[in-house]
């Protein structure tokens, strides 16, 4: 199938999760995962109407940047400190922040581009040793040292890669107490934090993570075909 039939397919799919949880398709932001693919197939997506793409290492945001249409950025990846200041005026928004120190690297890089970065916490629900991301129980701490220490950067929500399971059902608890973080933590009022953005759900599971109140989902392989680690 084409991209463009991938993303028609992959909205469709989109709209039916987000009614069955009582919202609108247009409710959950598709962010296409390019990672591994080249700026002409990203172009061919944005002609297809996507308005947001997400890669996860910092080199193949700067090599694609010059090369690919307006479109927003999305750093989705593990993000080490010295490599902040190559994509602070790229990206609009960082997903995987896991510590105060990062969070606050940005902030400094933030400041001197006087701009004010929109950052997610990675959260690690299912406590994968593998896995970037906090415990869920780290998270109210991380949040308040966040807001003390760093004012060029605003929290926008949580972010969370669930284990690869063959059945996406096996998931559906890990979304779900995402979710009630996202919820207890919304809550909270300060001048940089504004949760607007719960990003859950990939390729294999984002059906069941909309049903559990997912409004960003990052589809890579259902809208561009398998990747090729060869190649890198
Ligand atoms: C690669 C990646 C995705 C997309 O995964 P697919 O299974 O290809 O849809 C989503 N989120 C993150 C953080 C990724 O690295």
């Amino acid at each position: 199938m084409s991209i463009r039939e991938n993303i028609d397919y992959i909205k469709g799919l989109k709209e039916e999760a987000a009614r069955r949880s009582g919202r609108l398709g247009e409710d959950v932001l598709l962010v296409a995962v390019t990672k591994l693919h080249s700026a002409e197939e990203i172009n061919e997506a944005i002609d297809c109407g996507i308005t947001d793409i997400g890669e996860n290492k910092v080199q193949e945001i700067m090599d694609k940047y010059d090369h690919v249409k307006p479109v927003r950025w999305h750093l989705i990846g593990h993000l080490q400190t010295n490599k902040v200041k190559y994509i602070i005026d790229k990206v609009s928004m960082i997903h995987s922040v896991d510590s105060v120190h990062l969070a606050q690297e940005i902030h400094k890089r933030a400041e001197q581009h006087g701009l004010v970065m929109d950052i997610l916490i990675q959260v690690n629900a299912a406590q994968e040793e593998s896995k970037f991301g906090i415990k869920t129980e780290e998270t109210g701490l991380m949040i308040e040292e966040i807001l003390k220490t760093c004012p060029n950067v605003r929290i926008r929500g949580l972010m969370c890669i669930a284990p690869f399971e063959e059945n996406p059902e096996d998931v559906r608890i890990y979304f779900r107490q995402v979710k009630r973080l996202y919820d207890e933590y919304g809550r909270l009022r300060h001048p940089n934090i504004d949760f607007a953005y719960l990003s859950m759900g990939m390729s294999g599971d984002f059906q069941v993570a909309i049903e559990e109140g997912s409004n960003l989902i990052r589809v890579g392989t259902s809208i561009f075909g398998a990747r090729d680690y060869s190649k890198k």
